[in-house]
């Protein structure tokens, strides 16, 4: 074994001991004592050995190899039966205990053999994760089984369960930043800069081989890498525009909160690739939003942060998130783009050819954003606003439910409002206050407008603009727009069935701030399904009811595909039933 080397049965020792103690300073100790013992070398490895892995997360290559193939590899080195491997271990429970066993019979016969070292352990537990295709079940349990034959039974216990993804020590992030301190920096005070490189890079391995090599001066120097993805910043949560002004200091800026998938967007020149919210690598479920970065995006370098929202090809409407669980998938990614296109919604710039923003206000990172992003049809900014006061803070929330959001990101806006990666504090509040009513009735409702379609819907209506009828004052206050659940059939027979019906102007009975493409003599009447029914400042039905300026509108509704042609307009759901739908749907909600 050469200099750069150790003995693994070093990192076994303290495994054990780990395992032993119940006090979590104990396990600090424990990893100060054995990071001073391991070559420089080496302490990226023995990083990633104790959480149980051989890369940073993001890397996503995955150790878990299947137990059967362990039992094989067992059975092979110890010279033991399958069945009698098997069946010992469903009478132990741990397979790591169950590989201990049979190896340690195996080696009261066999003679000397070379002590097992770090690296050959690590190296060879990577080419079991790495091998793929054809025979690689073979190669793993050959590899895992050499590996095994020079083990002393403790380390074979801790190799299989390290194999098996099962080496589960429960030694945090947290503490391997402090352990990292303490025998690289001089104390545990310093574990904050450890945290803020590890925050920026996601990557514990990397970070404890640069403290090991320059100590404190290599920490401060990290850099953020493209490729490497940022610890996202998260959002507290407040119920009230009231205490998020008081939180802010008074004054905040606000952003749509838009319901889709967080993405977080690494470009270098003509290459981009995505991570998610918990850092796997998702780049091939976004080819589209790789190249609406690459496109529109005005730097070489740059990292992003973004909200993608599934959008509806045909009326071009936001969807709701659980769309977006098509992309999920490997194969087929060129037809579910299609059938399930996003938009990108850009909130935040993390790192610019060259700077690091992450330590700049938020203004000044919106700021830069704006003047590098060329907005288009499905990459733009979230829409934000700055606010002094509550009302206009919660005039801006409902807007934001109007068009389809979860509600509102505060954002802090004073000097000190930085990017705190991995940190979920104050800086960011989001307020998404239960406005909306389950609805599992369906309701009828008048066609008032149309607006023209675009995509597969060009040349027919993308959408219809939907009233409920108000009795007492005998007028129609719209209540959605409405683009999903139409056939091909209906798409290609509803501009016929509303011809007759066409005025060059709103109806004068109809109420409401849109503006359709086309109007419509109030007569069809369709049954609809929506999902909830929210707070409106656009659509008129039921305004004032429930709050002084708002209206209600019916979220995500879709056609059932049956016209009510037995219906009057006049026979449509009124406005009153609305509002009563809201408020019972909501009590149940709150209950
Ligand atoms: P939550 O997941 O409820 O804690 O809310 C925070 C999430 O909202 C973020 O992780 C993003 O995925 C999402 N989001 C949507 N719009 C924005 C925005 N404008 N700024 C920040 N996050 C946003």
């Amino acid at each position: 074994m050469g200099k750069e080397d150790m003995n693994y049965s070093l990192l076994v020792e303290m495994y054990e001991r780990i395992e032993a103690t119940t006090k979590r300073l104990e396990i600090t100790d424990y990893l100060v004592d054995l990071f001073k013992k391991t070559p420089k070398k080496l302490i990226d490895k023995v990083v990633y050995m104790t959480q149980g892995k051989l890369h940073p997360d993001y890397m996503g290559i995955e150790l878990g190899i299947a137990e059967k193939l362990a039992i094989k590899a067992i059975s092979l080195s110890s010279g033991a039966g399958e069945v009698e491997v098997d069946k010992a271990l469903k009478k132990i429970g741990d397979i790591g205990e169950a590989a201990a066993k049979f190896l340690g019979k195996k080696t009261q016969v066999t003679l000397f053999h070379e002590p097992l070292t770090v690296s050959r352990v690590y190296e060879t537990m990577d080419r079991i994760a790495l091998s793929t295709g054809e025979g690689a079940q073979e190669a793993k349990i050959k590899l895992l089984a050499s590996l095994l034959s020079d083990a002393e039974p403790e380390e074979a216990k801790y190799i299989v369960r390290t194999v098996t993804g099962k080496l589960r020590l429960g030694v945090a992030d947290m503490t391997i930043l402090d352990a990292l301190a303490v025998a690289f920096c001089g104390s545990k005070e310093n574990r904050p800069p450890l945290e803020r490189a590890y925050n920026l890079s996601s990557d514990l391995g990397g970070l404890a081989a640069a403290v090991a090599e320059r100590g404190l001066e290599g920490v401060k120097k990290f850099k953020i890498t493209v490729g490497k993805p940022i610890r996202p910043m998260l959002a507290e949560r407040l119920a009230s525009p009231q205490e998020i002004l008081e939180k802010m200091g008074g004054r905040c800026a606000v952003e749509y909160k838009y319901d889709g998938e967080r993405l977080q967007i690494h470009k270098e020149k003509d290459k981009a690739t995505i991570f998610s919210r918990r850092l796997e690598n998702i780049t091939h479920h976004y080819p589209d939003a790789c190249q609406l970065v690459v496109n529109h995006v005005q730097a070489s370098a740059a990292i992003v942060e973004c909200e993608a929202v599934a959008i509806n090809p045909d009326t071009g409407e936001m969807m709701p998130f659980q769309e977006l669980m098509h992309r999920r998938r490997k194969y087929g990614i060129q037809e579910a783009m299609k059938l399930y296109p996003v938009s990108l919604f850009l909130f935040d710039l993390l790192y610019a050819d060259g700077e690091d923003l992450t330590l700049k206000p938020y203004p000044e990172r919106r700021r830069v954003l704006e003047s590098l992003v060329e907005e288009g049809e499905s990459i733009k900014l979230a829409k934000a606003l700055v606010v002094d006061n509550a009302e206009a803070l919660e005039k801006f929330f409902e807007e934001a439910v109007a068009e389809g959001c979860e509600g509102i990101l505060a954002k802090a806006v004073y000097p000190e409002s930085v990017y705190r990666a991995g940190a979920r504090e104050w800086l960011w509040i989001k307020y998404k206050r239960d406005y909306q009513a389950l609805l599992t009735d369906t309701v009828d409702l008048v066609v008032v407008g149309a607006f023209h379609g675009r995509g597969r819907r060009a040349g027919t209506y993308g959408a219809l603009l939907l009233a409920a009828y108000n009795e007492k004052e005998d007028v129609f206050p719209t209540v959605c727009k409405i683009g999903s659940g139409f056939t091909d059939e209906d798409l290609e027979k509803l501009p016929r069935m509303l011809k007759d019906y066409i005025i060059p102007h709103k109806h004068a009975r109809v109420v409401t701030q849109m503006k359709a493409d086309v109007w419509f003599t109030p007569s069809l009447v369709l049954e609809v399904l929506g999902a909830e029914i929210t707070l409106s400042p656009v659509h008129p039905c039921g305004i004032n009811r429930i709050r002084k300026g708002s209206g209600l509108a019916i979220r995500f509704p879709r056609f059932t595909g049956r016209y009510r042609e037995d219906k009057s307009p006049e026979d449509a759901t009124t406005e009153d039933e609305i509002v009563e739908l809201y408020l019972k749907r909501l009590k149940k909600v709150e209950a």
